[in-house]
């Protein structure tokens, strides 16, 4: 009977060393049994595929690098393009131009593949610290617009976020994360490239701690909003609710690094020129005749010569503005400058009206005193450039009611007196019939 069993019994062999299961720890089939690979030859394929994706991993690396590093621009280069933008504000384009620069350099100096991949990436001998910014400047200057013009030149996702809404963990309002959820978003949750964008935090000045800033009313949990903050600015790595966290508490969370994200903070800092001057031992005790007066001083700008610790006496948490080592002032807007932003940059508003109404066939035209006399009644209203929008809807609303049913409208005038009211249409041009 045993004998019968040898004899029909089917010796496997492994289809690759050709090996017997005799001689082998064990054999896998295929899944009609007609092949098998046995356990030396499994691990010998593991390691042909490992290293294969380890050489394919490093050229995907190399061309991603040299891709980024073919797109970058130079500082100059950044500036030039803020320059089509944004009007005024040099030290700011340049300060920021360099910080971004710096910025993404260390980052490909990061991401440089590693030229042995057997061997462990030797650690940097000089480590490169991230150059997060905070831009102090009024209300309306171009702060926030600096950051996201930034994010358009580099290409790079961009969120911005208010951190007057911001809360911590546990509180009503808008979690810390959900920052960085704005920004998934807006790089299409491809995780890896919201890793190398930039997040822009406004009125950051208004969660400063209550007790050493005599101007705020916020209460004092606004220093429980900073360490959020702050656990998001020094990284590596943050969980984030793919939907906010609130309604859905069990979804799984995505997980991005921050150590790469480029944040610019931003804010007005009221009455920060007085700890600056009282720094410098300027403050009006004892020392009266050499205070300047809050018009000399936004000449020279307001915030002249800030240090970090001015900052901290502010109210911001000390780590927080170690974390913000980029410091950058923006200056008043005067109204030669209002005008220009009125009239230069790419998307003005006077062009972006003039196209408007060219949809038309009309031209529309602004006499200088008009658009001085709109730049006026903006600084009037001390919120910069901000203004401009709104005097210029409240004087084309009439005429972009109007004018579109009426033919034969050439051109429409924005006058002087028009703007100041003293007469209630702007001036029309119709075509003349008999040329
Ligand atoms: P804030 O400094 O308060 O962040 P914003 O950047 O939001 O001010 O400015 C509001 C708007 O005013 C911008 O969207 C932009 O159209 C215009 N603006 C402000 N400053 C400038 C500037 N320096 N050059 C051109 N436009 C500006």
């Amino acid at each position: 009977m045993s004998d019968t069993k040898n004899k029909t019994r089917v010796v496997r062999r492994c289809s690759f060393c050709e090996r017997t299961e005799d001689e082998v720890n064990f054999l896998i089939p295929n899944e009609s049994g007609t092949a098998y690979i046995c356990d030396d030859c499994l691990a010998a394929g593991n390691e042909i595929v490992k290293e294969a994706l380890r050489t394919a991993d490093a050229y995907k690396d190399r061309q991603e690098v040299a891709e980024i590093r073919k797109g970058l621009k130079k500082p100059q280069e950044i500036k030039e393009v803020l320059d089509q933008y944004v009007i005024g504000q040099e030290k700011a384009k340049i300060a920021l131009s360099v910080a971004v620069y710096n910025h993404y350099k260390r980052l490909l100096y990061l991401r440089e593949p590693n030229p042995d991949p057997k061997k462990k990436k030797k650690d940097p001998e000089v480590e490169i610290q991230k150059s997060n910014v905070l831009l102090l400047g009024p209300t309306g200057v171009g702060k926030t617009y600096l950051a996201r013009t930034l994010a358009q030149i580099l290409n790079v996702p961009f969120a911005i976020a208010d951190a007057t809404t911001l809360t911590q963990a546990g509180y009503v309002g808008e979690d810390v994360e959900n920052i960085l959820l704005r920004l998934i978003q807006a790089a299409d949750f491809d995780i890896e490239k919201a890793e190398t964008g930039i997040i822009y935090i406004d009125e950051i000045d208004k969660i400063s701690r209550k007790s050493e800033n005599p101007s705020i009313t916020r209460d004092v949990s606004g220093e429980g909003v900073q360490q959020a903050l702050l656990k998001i600015l020094e990284g590596p790595l943050a969980n984030v609710p793919p939907n906010g966290g609130r309604k859905h508490p069990e979804a799984r969370a995505l997980q991005i690094r921050t150590d790469n994200i480029l944040f610019i903070c931003g804010g007005a800092f009221d009455g920060l020129e007085q700890i600056i001057e009282q720094r410098k031992g300027n403050s009006q005790i004892g020392f009266s005749g050499t205070v300047m007066k809050k018009q000399e001083k936004k000449d020279v700008g307001l915030f002249e010569g800030v240090e970090p610790h001015d900052i901290v006496k502010y109210g911001l948490i000390p780590e927080l503005v170690g974390r913000l080592p980029v410091l950058v002032t923006l200056d008043d807007l005067d109204a030669e400058a209002l005008v220009r932003i009125l009239k230069e940059p790419k998307n003005a508003l006077t062009r972006q009206y003039q196209d408007l109404f060219k949809f038309d066939g009309i031209r529309l035209t602004f006499e200088d005193d008009a658009l001085q006399e709109m730049a006026r009644m903006a600084i009037e209203r001390n919120i910069g450039a901000r203004g401009l929008r709104s005097i210029m809807e409240n004087l084309l609303i009439g005429p972009m009611f109007e004018c579109p049913s009426v033919p034969g409208i050439e051109e429409i005038r924005i006058t002087l007196p028009y703007v100041k009211g003293e007469i209630d249409k702007p001036v029309i041009v119709v075509k003349d019939k008999t040329a």
